[in-house]
Protein backbone atom coordinates (compact mmCIF):
# COMPACT_ATOMS: atom_id res chain seq x y z
CA UNK A 1 0.00 0.00 0.00
CA UNK A 2 1.67 3.45 -0.75
CA UNK A 3 1.70 6.02 1.72
CA UNK A 4 -0.77 9.01 0.73
CA UNK A 5 1.08 11.36 3.23
CA UNK A 6 4.76 10.37 2.28
CA UNK A 7 5.03 13.50 -0.05
CA UNK A 8 4.76 15.86 3.44
CA UNK A 9 8.02 14.43 5.03
CA UNK A 10 9.92 14.38 1.61
CA UNK A 11 8.95 17.82 0.15
CA UNK A 12 9.96 18.83 3.10
CA UNK A 13 13.04 17.26 3.62
CA UNK A 14 13.93 18.89 -0.27
CA UNK A 15 13.23 22.39 0.92
CA UNK A 16 15.79 21.65 3.74
CA UNK A 17 18.04 20.35 1.43
CA UNK A 18 18.01 22.90 -1.20
CA UNK A 19 17.87 25.38 1.93
CA UNK A 20 15.06 26.88 0.59
CA UNK A 21 12.58 25.94 3.99
CA UNK A 22 11.47 28.67 6.10
CA UNK A 23 13.33 28.52 9.61
CA UNK A 24 11.22 30.35 11.84
CA UNK A 25 12.52 33.09 14.72
CA UNK A 26 10.93 33.40 17.84
CA UNK A 27 9.84 36.93 19.12
CA UNK A 28 9.41 36.67 23.14
CA UNK A 29 8.52 40.40 23.53
CA UNK A 30 6.57 42.87 21.60
CA UNK A 31 7.76 44.01 18.90
CA UNK A 32 10.21 46.94 20.04
CA UNK A 33 13.80 48.45 19.02
CA UNK A 34 15.13 45.79 21.60
CA UNK A 35 13.21 42.64 21.23
CA UNK A 36 13.64 39.31 22.51
CA UNK A 37 14.19 37.08 19.62
CA UNK A 38 15.54 33.21 20.25
CA UNK A 39 16.00 34.29 24.02
CA UNK A 40 18.47 37.10 23.11
CA UNK A 41 17.98 40.60 23.27
CA UNK A 42 18.40 42.65 19.84
CA UNK A 43 17.67 45.62 17.93
CA UNK A 44 14.19 44.70 15.44
CA UNK A 45 15.51 45.63 12.24
CA UNK A 46 13.19 43.64 9.81
CA UNK A 47 9.56 44.43 11.33
CA UNK A 48 7.25 46.11 9.35
CA UNK A 49 5.72 48.26 12.30
CA UNK A 50 7.42 51.78 10.95
CA UNK A 51 5.87 53.95 13.03
CA UNK A 52 6.56 51.58 15.82
CA UNK A 53 2.50 51.65 16.78
CA UNK A 54 2.53 48.03 18.01
CA UNK A 55 3.23 48.98 21.35
CA UNK A 56 1.77 52.83 21.48
CA UNK A 57 -0.27 53.43 24.93
CA UNK A 58 -3.27 55.01 23.12
CA UNK A 59 -3.74 51.81 20.64
CA UNK A 60 -3.36 48.94 23.55
CA UNK A 61 -6.18 51.34 25.80
CA UNK A 62 -8.47 51.01 23.12
CA UNK A 63 -7.69 47.10 22.19
CA UNK A 64 -8.80 46.97 26.16
CA UNK A 65 -11.81 48.97 26.26
CA UNK A 66 -13.08 47.50 23.06
CA UNK A 67 -13.23 43.83 24.77
CA UNK A 68 -14.10 45.34 28.05
CA UNK A 69 -17.60 46.51 26.30
CA UNK A 70 -17.93 44.19 23.62
CA UNK A 71 -15.32 41.17 24.09
CA UNK A 72 -12.71 39.23 22.22
CA UNK A 73 -14.61 38.14 19.04
CA UNK A 74 -17.67 38.87 17.17
CA UNK A 75 -19.46 35.74 17.16
CA UNK A 76 -20.32 35.70 12.81
CA UNK A 77 -19.45 36.97 9.62
CA UNK A 78 -20.39 40.98 8.84
CA UNK A 79 -23.09 39.14 6.83
CA UNK A 80 -24.40 37.77 9.35
CA UNK A 81 -24.74 38.90 12.99
CA UNK A 82 -21.30 40.09 12.98
CA UNK A 83 -21.50 43.94 11.83
CA UNK A 84 -20.79 45.46 14.61
CA UNK A 85 -21.13 49.64 15.27
CA UNK A 86 -17.62 49.44 15.85
CA UNK A 87 -16.49 48.22 12.53
CA UNK A 88 -18.58 50.89 10.86
CA UNK A 89 -17.16 53.77 12.60
CA UNK A 90 -13.93 52.21 11.41
CA UNK A 91 -14.63 52.08 8.04
CA UNK A 92 -16.29 56.07 8.46
CA UNK A 93 -13.37 56.87 10.31
CA UNK A 94 -10.74 55.21 7.21
CA UNK A 95 -12.53 56.67 4.90
CA UNK A 96 -12.57 60.15 6.22
CA UNK A 97 -8.80 59.86 6.77
CA UNK A 98 -8.50 58.39 2.94
CA UNK A 99 -10.50 61.88 1.21
CA UNK A 100 -12.27 58.85 0.21
CA UNK A 101 -15.81 58.18 -0.26
CA UNK A 102 -16.74 54.92 1.56
CA UNK A 103 -14.05 51.69 2.56
CA UNK A 104 -14.64 48.49 3.16
CA UNK A 105 -12.32 46.15 5.83
CA UNK A 106 -11.17 42.65 5.35
CA UNK A 107 -9.13 40.47 7.97
CA UNK A 108 -6.39 41.15 6.14
CA UNK A 109 -4.38 42.77 3.31
CA UNK A 110 -4.18 39.40 1.44
CA UNK A 111 -8.06 38.32 1.67
CA UNK A 112 -8.94 41.79 0.26
CA UNK A 113 -6.82 41.32 -2.71
CA UNK A 114 -7.91 37.61 -2.79
CA UNK A 115 -11.82 38.57 -2.46
CA UNK A 116 -11.88 41.26 -4.72
CA UNK A 117 -9.45 41.17 -7.51
CA UNK A 118 -11.50 38.45 -9.13
CA UNK A 119 -14.90 40.18 -8.84
CA UNK A 120 -13.41 43.15 -10.91
CA UNK A 121 -12.57 40.90 -13.74
CA UNK A 122 -14.28 38.16 -15.60
CA UNK A 123 -13.82 36.27 -18.75
CA UNK A 124 -13.66 39.19 -21.78
CA UNK A 125 -11.76 41.06 -19.13
CA UNK A 126 -8.29 42.07 -19.03
CA UNK A 127 -5.95 42.80 -15.90
CA UNK A 128 -2.79 44.30 -16.57
CA UNK A 129 0.26 43.57 -13.70
CA UNK A 130 3.26 44.83 -12.89
CA UNK A 131 5.75 42.32 -13.33
CA UNK A 132 7.10 42.26 -9.36
CA UNK A 133 3.46 42.72 -7.91
CA UNK A 134 3.20 40.78 -4.52
CA UNK A 135 2.01 37.33 -4.13
CA UNK A 136 -1.58 38.07 -2.63
CA UNK A 137 -2.24 40.18 -5.97
CA UNK A 138 -0.86 37.25 -8.32
CA UNK A 139 -3.27 34.89 -6.20
CA UNK A 140 -6.34 37.28 -6.68
CA UNK A 141 -6.11 37.50 -10.60
CA UNK A 142 -5.40 33.76 -10.81
CA UNK A 143 -8.50 33.56 -9.30
CA UNK A 144 -10.41 35.64 -12.06
CA UNK A 145 -11.25 34.10 -15.80
CA UNK A 146 -9.82 37.48 -17.34
CA UNK A 147 -6.93 37.60 -19.69
CA UNK A 148 -3.64 38.22 -17.85
CA UNK A 149 -0.95 41.20 -19.22
CA UNK A 150 2.42 42.19 -17.24
CA UNK A 151 4.41 45.27 -17.62
CA UNK A 152 8.23 45.91 -16.80
CA UNK A 153 8.48 46.73 -13.36
CA UNK A 154 7.15 50.49 -12.69
CA UNK A 155 7.89 51.19 -16.64
CA UNK A 156 4.71 53.09 -17.39
CA UNK A 157 6.25 53.38 -21.50
CA UNK A 158 5.87 49.35 -21.12
CA UNK A 159 2.56 49.72 -19.94
CA UNK A 160 1.25 52.54 -22.50
CA UNK A 161 2.44 49.85 -25.13
CA UNK A 162 0.25 47.04 -23.54
CA UNK A 163 -2.83 49.45 -23.23
CA UNK A 164 -2.45 50.12 -27.09
CA UNK A 165 -1.93 46.50 -27.97
CA UNK A 166 -4.79 45.68 -25.49
CA UNK A 167 -7.05 48.37 -27.63
CA UNK A 168 -7.03 45.90 -30.73
CA UNK A 169 -8.78 43.30 -28.85
CA UNK A 170 -12.11 44.92 -27.59
CA UNK A 171 -12.07 44.28 -23.98
CA UNK A 172 -15.06 44.54 -22.11
CA UNK A 173 -12.71 45.86 -18.83
CA UNK A 174 -9.44 46.44 -18.49
CA UNK A 175 -8.16 46.82 -14.89
CA UNK A 176 -4.14 47.97 -14.06
CA UNK A 177 -3.16 46.97 -10.53
CA UNK A 178 0.19 47.57 -9.05
CA UNK A 179 1.80 47.52 -5.76
CA UNK A 180 2.55 51.51 -3.96
CA UNK A 181 5.57 50.29 -2.78
CA UNK A 182 7.48 47.24 -3.42
CA UNK A 183 8.43 45.25 -0.30
CA UNK A 184 11.97 43.92 -2.19
CA UNK A 185 13.69 47.23 -3.46
CA UNK A 186 11.73 49.83 -1.80
CA UNK A 187 10.33 51.48 -4.77
CA UNK A 188 7.88 53.51 -5.61
CA UNK A 189 5.28 52.77 -8.77
CA UNK A 190 4.56 55.77 -10.77
CA UNK A 191 1.40 55.89 -10.01
CA UNK A 192 0.67 59.47 -11.63
CA UNK A 193 1.38 57.90 -14.73
CA UNK A 194 -0.42 55.00 -14.66
CA UNK A 195 -3.50 56.74 -13.48
CA UNK A 196 -3.33 59.14 -16.50
CA UNK A 197 -2.45 56.31 -19.22
CA UNK A 198 -6.01 54.14 -17.40
CA UNK A 199 -7.79 57.88 -17.62
CA UNK A 200 -6.85 57.63 -21.27
CA UNK A 201 -7.70 54.41 -22.27
CA UNK A 202 -10.63 53.76 -20.23
CA UNK A 203 -9.10 51.35 -17.56
CA UNK A 204 -9.55 50.84 -13.79
CA UNK A 205 -6.90 50.97 -11.50
CA UNK A 206 -6.27 49.41 -8.40
CA UNK A 207 -3.38 50.14 -5.99
CA UNK A 208 -2.19 47.94 -3.49
CA UNK A 209 -0.43 50.93 -0.61
CA UNK A 210 0.14 48.33 1.96
CA UNK A 211 4.13 49.56 2.29
CA UNK A 212 2.73 53.23 1.35
CA UNK A 213 0.12 53.35 3.92
CA UNK A 214 1.11 55.73 7.24
CA UNK A 215 4.67 56.07 5.28
CA UNK A 216 4.20 58.55 2.42
CA UNK A 217 2.18 61.44 1.47
CA UNK A 218 0.38 63.98 3.93
CA UNK A 219 -0.44 62.50 6.86
CA UNK A 220 1.24 59.44 5.80
CA UNK A 221 -2.08 58.72 3.84
CA UNK A 222 -0.02 56.87 1.23
CA UNK A 223 1.16 56.92 -2.55
CA UNK A 224 -1.81 58.63 -4.21
CA UNK A 225 -0.97 61.62 -1.79
CA UNK A 226 2.89 61.17 -2.56
CA UNK A 227 1.68 61.76 -6.01
CA UNK A 228 -1.01 63.97 -5.79
CA UNK A 229 -3.40 61.50 -7.65
CA UNK A 230 -5.82 61.07 -4.30
CA UNK A 231 -9.76 59.91 -5.64
CA UNK A 232 -8.06 59.19 -9.26
CA UNK A 233 -7.12 55.68 -8.30
CA UNK A 234 -10.37 53.37 -8.42
CA UNK A 235 -9.57 51.04 -5.58
CA UNK A 236 -7.20 52.03 -2.65
CA UNK A 237 -6.32 48.82 -1.03
CA UNK A 238 -4.34 48.60 2.04
CA UNK A 239 -3.57 47.32 5.18
CA UNK A 240 -3.56 48.00 9.25
CA UNK A 241 -0.53 45.07 9.54
CA UNK A 242 2.03 47.30 8.74
CA UNK A 243 2.67 51.13 9.61
CA UNK A 244 -0.63 51.25 11.46
CA UNK A 245 0.82 47.90 13.77
CA UNK A 246 -2.55 46.34 14.17
CA UNK A 247 -4.51 43.68 11.55
CA UNK A 248 -6.73 43.87 9.14
CA UNK A 249 -6.85 44.61 5.38
CA UNK A 250 -9.02 47.56 3.51
CA UNK A 251 -10.11 49.54 0.35
CA UNK A 252 -10.64 52.59 0.08
CA UNK A 253 -13.04 54.65 -2.93
CA UNK A 254 -16.43 55.12 -3.70
CA UNK A 255 -19.42 54.34 -2.02
CA UNK A 256 -20.36 52.21 -5.07
CA UNK A 257 -17.23 50.20 -4.83
CA UNK A 258 -17.60 49.73 -0.79
CA UNK A 259 -21.62 48.17 -2.15
CA UNK A 260 -20.00 46.40 -4.65
CA UNK A 261 -17.06 44.80 -3.11
CA UNK A 262 -18.96 43.43 0.05
CA UNK A 263 -21.94 41.79 -1.72
CA UNK A 264 -19.47 39.97 -4.31
CA UNK A 265 -16.66 38.95 -2.42
CA UNK A 266 -16.15 35.56 -0.80
CA UNK A 267 -13.35 35.92 1.42
CA UNK A 268 -15.28 39.13 3.14
CA UNK A 269 -18.52 37.34 3.04
CA UNK A 270 -18.06 33.63 4.41
CA UNK A 271 -15.10 35.28 6.60
CA UNK A 272 -15.66 36.45 10.38
CA UNK A 273 -15.07 40.08 11.10
CA UNK A 274 -12.31 41.27 12.34
CA UNK A 275 -12.49 40.87 16.74
CA UNK A 276 -13.61 44.20 18.27
CA UNK A 277 -9.95 45.05 20.31
CA UNK A 278 -8.29 44.91 16.62
CA UNK A 279 -11.27 47.46 15.21
CA UNK A 280 -10.67 49.88 18.19
CA UNK A 281 -6.86 49.88 17.72
CA UNK A 282 -7.31 49.96 13.79
CA UNK A 283 -9.86 53.54 14.72
CA UNK A 284 -6.95 54.74 17.10
CA UNK A 285 -4.25 53.73 15.10
CA UNK A 286 -5.67 56.64 11.95
CA UNK A 287 -6.10 59.04 15.56
CA UNK A 288 -2.35 58.13 16.14
CA UNK A 289 -1.13 58.70 12.69
CA UNK A 290 -2.89 62.41 12.10
CA UNK A 291 -2.68 63.85 15.24
CA UNK A 292 1.26 62.83 16.49
CA UNK A 293 3.46 63.83 13.35
CA UNK A 294 6.55 63.31 15.27
CA UNK A 295 6.53 59.38 14.42
CA UNK A 296 6.36 60.00 10.77
CA UNK A 297 9.26 62.54 10.91
CA UNK A 298 11.43 59.90 13.10
CA UNK A 299 10.42 57.66 10.65
CA UNK A 300 12.10 59.41 7.77
CA UNK A 301 15.15 61.18 9.70
CA UNK A 302 16.01 57.96 10.94
CA UNK A 303 15.88 56.72 6.94
CA UNK A 304 17.77 59.15 5.51
CA UNK A 305 20.47 58.94 8.48
CA UNK A 306 20.89 55.25 7.56
CA UNK A 307 20.45 54.73 4.69
CA UNK A 308 23.19 57.72 3.84
CA UNK A 309 25.78 56.11 6.58
CA UNK A 310 25.38 52.54 5.34
CA UNK A 311 26.20 54.14 1.57
CA UNK A 312 29.25 56.08 2.87
CA UNK A 313 30.27 52.91 4.30
CA UNK A 314 30.16 51.43 0.86
CA UNK A 315 27.62 49.05 0.53
CA UNK A 316 25.34 48.76 -2.29
CA UNK A 317 21.36 49.87 -1.14
CA UNK A 318 20.10 49.87 -4.27
CA UNK A 319 17.56 52.08 -5.42
CA UNK A 320 15.12 52.35 -2.57
CA UNK A 321 13.36 55.47 -1.81
CA UNK A 322 11.01 54.11 0.94
CA UNK A 323 12.32 53.45 4.88
CA UNK A 324 12.89 49.68 2.94
CA UNK A 325 16.78 49.34 3.09
CA UNK A 326 17.96 46.69 1.52
CA UNK A 327 21.61 45.94 1.48
CA UNK A 328 22.56 43.89 -1.65
CA UNK A 329 25.46 41.51 -1.37
CA UNK A 330 24.85 39.10 -3.94
CA UNK A 331 25.21 35.58 -3.06
CA UNK A 332 22.50 33.90 -0.94
CA UNK A 333 25.03 32.44 1.16
CA UNK A 334 26.72 35.46 1.45
CA UNK A 335 23.28 37.07 2.82
CA UNK A 336 22.49 34.26 5.24
CA UNK A 337 26.32 34.15 6.80
CA UNK A 338 25.78 38.31 7.46
CA UNK A 339 22.39 37.81 8.44
CA UNK A 340 23.35 35.00 11.52
CA UNK A 341 26.72 37.11 11.92
CA UNK A 342 24.62 40.10 12.46
CA UNK A 343 22.47 37.96 14.95
CA UNK A 344 24.90 37.02 17.11
CA UNK A 345 26.20 40.71 17.72
CA UNK A 346 22.27 41.67 18.47
CA UNK A 347 21.03 43.10 15.19
CA UNK A 348 18.16 41.04 13.79
CA UNK A 349 17.69 41.99 9.62
CA UNK A 350 16.49 38.77 7.90
CA UNK A 351 18.54 37.97 4.68
CA UNK A 352 15.97 37.82 1.50
CA UNK A 353 17.54 35.35 -0.93
CA UNK A 354 16.43 33.45 -3.95
CA UNK A 355 13.59 32.86 -5.59
CA UNK A 356 12.40 36.11 -3.55
CA UNK A 357 14.62 38.10 -5.36
CA UNK A 358 17.07 36.78 -8.40
CA UNK A 359 20.01 34.25 -7.66
CA UNK A 360 22.96 37.18 -7.69
CA UNK A 361 20.74 40.26 -5.93
CA UNK A 362 20.92 38.31 -2.58
CA UNK A 363 20.35 40.87 0.34
CA UNK A 364 19.49 41.47 3.79
CA UNK A 365 16.30 43.90 4.34
CA UNK A 366 16.29 46.59 7.25
CA UNK A 367 13.21 48.23 7.97
CA UNK A 368 14.00 51.93 9.34
CA UNK A 369 11.39 52.59 12.24
CA UNK A 370 9.95 55.85 13.96
CA UNK A 371 11.20 54.37 17.15
CA UNK A 372 14.59 53.61 16.77
CA UNK A 373 17.07 56.33 18.63
CA UNK A 374 19.92 57.66 17.27
CA UNK A 375 22.17 55.74 19.43
CA UNK A 376 20.04 52.38 17.93
CA UNK A 377 21.04 53.29 14.76
CA UNK A 378 24.61 53.99 15.30
CA UNK A 379 24.55 50.76 17.00
CA UNK A 380 23.74 48.72 14.33
CA UNK A 381 25.54 50.78 11.83
CA UNK A 382 28.77 49.84 13.87
CA UNK A 383 28.16 46.21 13.20
CA UNK A 384 27.45 46.70 9.81
CA UNK A 385 30.84 48.33 9.44
CA UNK A 386 32.54 45.34 11.42
CA UNK A 387 30.72 42.21 9.82
CA UNK A 388 30.89 43.70 6.72
CA UNK A 389 34.88 44.35 6.68
CA UNK A 390 34.61 40.71 8.05
CA UNK A 391 32.92 39.52 5.06
CA UNK A 392 34.63 41.66 2.55
CA UNK A 393 30.99 42.92 1.52
CA UNK A 394 32.58 46.36 1.64
C1 LIG B 1 1.92 42.71 3.47
C2 LIG B 1 1.26 42.88 2.17
C3 LIG B 1 -0.04 42.40 1.95
C4 LIG B 1 -0.78 41.56 2.96
O1 LIG B 1 -1.27 42.32 4.01
P1 LIG B 1 -1.79 41.56 5.33
O2 LIG B 1 -2.77 42.51 5.91
O3 LIG B 1 -0.61 41.33 6.21
O4 LIG B 1 -2.44 40.29 4.89
C5 LIG B 1 -0.65 42.66 0.73
N1 LIG B 1 0.01 43.35 -0.23
C6 LIG B 1 1.26 43.82 -0.05
C7 LIG B 1 1.92 44.59 -1.13
C8 LIG B 1 1.94 43.58 1.15
O5 LIG B 1 3.18 44.03 1.32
Amino acid sequence: MRNPTAFLKEDYENLVKNQLDWKLQNLESSSSPHSIVNGKKVLMLCSNNYLGLTNHPKLKRAAIEAIEKYGVGSGSVRAIAGNMDIHIKLEERLAKYKHAEASLTYSAGFTANQGLIPQLADEGDLIISDQLNHGSIIDGVRLSRADRAVYKHCDADDLSHVLDEAEKKNYRRILIITDGVFSMDGDIAPVDRIVKLAEEHGAMTYVDDAHGDGVLGEKGRGVTSHFNVEGRVDVEMGTFSKAFGVAGGYVAGSRDLVNYAFNKSRSWLLSASAPPPVAAACMAAIDVVENEPQHLENLWKNTRYFKKALKDLGFDIGQSQTPITPVIVGESGLAKKMSTRLFEEGVFALPIVYPMVAKDRARLRAMMNAALKQEHLDYALSKFEKIGKELKTI
